[in-house]
């Protein structure tokens, strides 16, 4: 697998007419057709009822399916130029998932659960684990690092499991639902971190049906029958549109533009 070539960095993501289809008889359209552009370093809310493709979008965007038809381009990598096991290295390295359910190992501590994190990458156990401690600190979990999943709270929970998601320092870091199972308070915490990380420069998209928390967000997309509804940018946020390369296609142009950053 090849590095993009050097020059302007770019975009975190290109979706071009990406389509999906569930098998079946008839086979289930499920996305028709999805035209998007995400720049390094956005913080972006997708919206919409259940049952109208986010999911679906995420595990696409996320590598872990691959569309019917039409191109992903992950980071400058066409997706459909790779092989299997080049898309299993590239997520490994530069994609994070955090889900509604945390999926944390229960006989294992908060600590090794983190450190799971980073089985592939190479690291020896010791640094796995320092990393581990530091990524605890950075959600202010550093005071919970040799409990169990059983021990903690459920906004705990998910904080390790953002942990554990950003250990690797990935690129992109995608949420669906991350606050779903989770009371206010801890909600708000999880969307805390998630902004903290953003702010550090990884691209993060959260899938989430809290209007309040979708309105604080710069950009917002909504998804409706497996199309884009709208695509709404706030003024200033991103720089999304100076790339040259796209911007957003084939949705509302009405909502208002990027404007260059100061
Ligand atoms: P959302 O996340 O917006 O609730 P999903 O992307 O999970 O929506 O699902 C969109 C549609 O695709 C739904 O009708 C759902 O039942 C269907 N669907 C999701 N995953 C599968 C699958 N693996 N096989 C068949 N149909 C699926
Ligand atoms: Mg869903």
């Amino acid at each position: 697998m090849s590095a993009p070539a050097a020059g302007p960095r770019p975009p975190a993501l290109v979706l071009r007419d990406v389509v999906k289809e569930y098998e079946g008889v008839p086979p289930l359209r499920v996305l028709h057709g999805i035209d998007l552009t995400i720049a390094p370093g956005e913080l972006l809310a997708v919206l919409g009822p259940s049952g109208s493709g986010k999911s679906t979008l995420l595990a696409l965007i996320g590598t872990l399916d691959r569309p019917t038809s039409g191109s992903i381009n992950l980071e400058g990598h066409d997706l459909a130029r790779l092989s299997d096991k080049q898309v299993a290295a590239l997520r490994a390295r530069r994609i994070g998932f955090v889900f509604q359910q945390f999926f944390l190992l229960p006989g294992l501590t908060t600590v090794e659960n983190v450190a799971t994190g980073l089985l592939y990458t190479g690291e020896t156990a010791r640094t796995r684990r320092e990393r581990a401690v530091s990524a605890l600190k950075d959600v202010g979990l550093g005071h919970r690092l040799d409990h169990h999943p059983d021990q903690l709270s459920g906004g705990e929970k998910q904080r390790v499991a953002m942990a554990r998601a950003v250990i690797g320092d990935p690129g992109l870091l995608l949420a669906d639902e991350p606050t779903g199972a989770l009371d206010t308070v801890s909600g708000a915490g999880v969307i805390d971190v998630l902004r903290g990380l953003n702010a550090r420069g990884t691209t993060v998209i959260v899938i989430t049906h809290d209007r309040d928390v979708a309105a604080s967000f710069p950009r917002r997309i909504g998804i409706h029958d497996g199309r884009i509804a709208f695509d709404e940018r706030d003024a200033g946020a991103g720089a999304p549109l100076e790339s040259g390369i796209g911007g957003v296609r084939g949705v509302d142009t009405r909502s208002r533009p990027a404007r260059r950053l100061a």
